[in-house]
């Protein structure tokens, strides 16, 4: 699938080398597409907020991450073609439904993490979803049927 977000790797740099110097405080920060500030394309800049500085710069290496990340659990994606080998009662099952979930919520939910879901109490099959139902009277709630 073609990314529509800004290719990576991303970069976190110091806010005072993208906005100059008037920039320099802790807790400022730009994400860029160059570890380069003079060839980088920004794709944000954070002003500081100095009481958290920390945070803010964990969140700016956790963002610059994101292309990253993305690639990663997609590789998980692909390596698990087929729905019916994931099982949700594994860790390894656990593992590929929450890299599923994952890439939908970056990929704006653009489809149901699961082609089918099913009831676990009277195995009714419910077509798309995110998740199937523990109970009758969950599915009964949502769905009327
Ligand atoms: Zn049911």
């Amino acid at each position: 699938m073609d990314a529509k977000h800004t290719p990576g790797p991303w970069f976190v740099l110091p806010l005072s080398t993208t906005m100059g110097a008037e920039a320099r405080e802790p807790g400022s920060f730009s994400i860029g597409t160059s570890e380069d500030a003079g060839k980088a394309n920004i794709l944000c800049s954070r002003f500081p907020w100095l009481e958290c500085a920390d945070e803010m710069r964990a969140n700016a290496r956790l963002i610059a991450a994101a292309p990253e990340l993305l690639k990663a659990l997609r590789a998980i994606d692909d390596a698990f073609v087929d729905d019916s080998h994931v099982d949700a009662d594994t860790p390894t099952g656990r593992a590929i439904i929450a890299a599923r979930a994952a890439v939908s919520k970056a990929e704006g939910f653009a489809k149901p993490r699961f082609e089918n879901v099913f009831c676990s109490q009277c195995g009714g099959e419910f077509g798309p979803g995110n998740s199937g139902y523990s109970h009758c009277e969950d599915h009964r709630k949502a769905t009327g049927a």
